[in-house]
């Protein structure tokens, strides 16, 4: 019963997953190359404020923790 021993059925797990992905695919880190503005959006398709499209998006999980 410690914490650090978590026992998943496969229907946690697959809910576990799920949240992980849903995650990835809705939280984008986006940096316009334009006017170099920075922001977290929910989509992969983003514009810029400024009119650009020439955005670069990152997903949220790739940053290191920490
Ligand atoms: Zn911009």
């Amino acid at each position: 019963m410690g914490p650090s021993s978590p026992q998943f059925n496969p229907e946690e797990l697959r809910r576990w997953q799920f949240g992980l992905r849903q995650a990835d695919d809705n939280n984008v880190f986006c940096h316009c190359r334009q006017c170099d503005r920075e922001w977290v959006a929910s989509a992969h398709n983003v514009q810029c404020t400024c009119g650009s499209t020439d955005v670069e998006t990152i997903s949220c999980w790739q940053f290191p923790d920490g």
